[in-house]
């Protein structure tokens, strides 16, 4: 599939729920109203959109949330997408904050999964508790060496936040070096009302960047997961670590993706309100061929780029839609 700049669309993001067990504090209010589940596609349903994507040539397929864990029966999905691993799919991932990763790691592994995402922005138990308002660090670590022990690759994603846990990082950096995890950080983006200051919580990276340099040798890599993250290798651990600024650079031109929520809508763009309803589509009995036009219909509206703005003059969201809806 093409968009009308010529960038070819193969990776797929599907928000399997927008619910979560953490309310973490760039992502969420501490009080979210979530989507009646009449609203959700069935799991069924999700997985006739995904194959119809692979069908026209998606190649890997993130799932995620919300908590995409805490959808349940989740794993049937896992297993009937798995099963198209080698048959048109390359890769299928998760991202997941890990708190019930213990439990379903062999699962996910024997579906066919490699590699994990787990978010994680600090190792400090306390401030892990009040950056996600309630969730506890052991339960992620124990979710991360279950992880590890089923043979999953896992790289570990962790939101810089102004003055919070920017001083942490370089104790994840030796942590993640230690056990042969990745590290890639993110810039915070204006998604969703979440009752605190985006501006407040905005770091751009290229300041932790320079803050690491003067403790770590950082060589620029020549590495890409087919992501925005540009990497660079450390010496001192051997890892990777990466970096996604969606706020100081245009990261658009290479963009291979679109997001389906849990509702069934089509969105183009992570910072823009063009989208499609596919649930419809599919609840109005399309045939496959109706819905493969559909599809495509909607890949042809992809837009350029996002419009974030780190220094608007306000503090509100540049979208109202949170992260967990989109998928993250
Ligand atoms: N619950 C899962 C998790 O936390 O990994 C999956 C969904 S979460 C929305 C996906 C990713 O989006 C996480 O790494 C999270 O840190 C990131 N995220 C959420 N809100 C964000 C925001 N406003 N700016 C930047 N990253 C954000
Ligand atoms: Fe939940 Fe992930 Fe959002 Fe945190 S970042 S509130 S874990 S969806």
């Amino acid at each position: 599939m093409r968009d009308s700049f010529g960038r070819s669309v193969t990776y797929l993001r599907v928000s399997v729920t927008d619910r979560c067990d953490f309310r973490c504090v760039y992502c969420m209010a501490e009080e979210m109203t979530f989507l009646p589940r009449a609203n959700l596609l069935s799991l069924e349903e999700m997985e006739r959109l995904c194959t119809a994507f692979i069908n026209l040539g998606t190649r890997k397929i993130r799932i995620t949330g919300g908590e995409p864990l805490v959808r349940r029966g989740v794993m049937t999905l896992f297993d009937g997408l798995g099963a198209r691993i080698g048959t048109g799919l390359d890769e299928l991932t998760l991202t997941t904050n890990a708190s019930q990763l213990a439990r379903h790691a062999e699962a996910l592994r024997a579906a066919g999964v490699r590699r994990v995402n787990v978010s994680l922005d600090t190792l400090d138990p306390q401030l892990f508790t009040r950056l996600t308002r309630r969730g506890r660090i052991e339960r992620v670590l124990e979710g991360i060496f279950a992880a590890r022990a089923a043979g999953l690759a896992v790289k570990i994603n962790t939101v810089a936040l102004k003055d919070v846990n920017e001083d942490t990082i370089g104790d994840l950096l030796t942590w993640c070096g230690r056990f042969g995890f990745d590290l890639c950080l993110i810039e915070a983006m204006p998604l969703g009302e979440t009752g605190a200051d985006r501006i407040d919580q905005y770091v751009p990276l290229s300041l932790v960047q320079a803050r690491l340099n003067r403790h770590w040798t950082l060589t620029e890599s020549a590495y890409r997961t087919g992501g925005p993250a540009r990497y660079y290798n450390v010496a001192e651990t051997g890892q990777r670590i990466g970096f996604i600024t969606p706020m100081t650079h245009n990261f658009c031109e290479s963009c291979n993706r679109v997001r389906l929520t849990c509702t069934g809508t089509l969105f183009l763009c992570l910072g823009q309100e063009d989208s499609v309803d596919l649930r419809q589509v599919l609840r109005d009995g399309a045939s496959d061929a109706e819905l493969a036009a559909a599809i495509e219909a909607a890949i042809a509206r992809k837009p350029k780029g996002h419009d974030f703005v780190v220094d608007r003059p306000h503090a509100a969201p540049a979208l109202g839609r949170h992260m967990s809806v989109t998928g993250g």
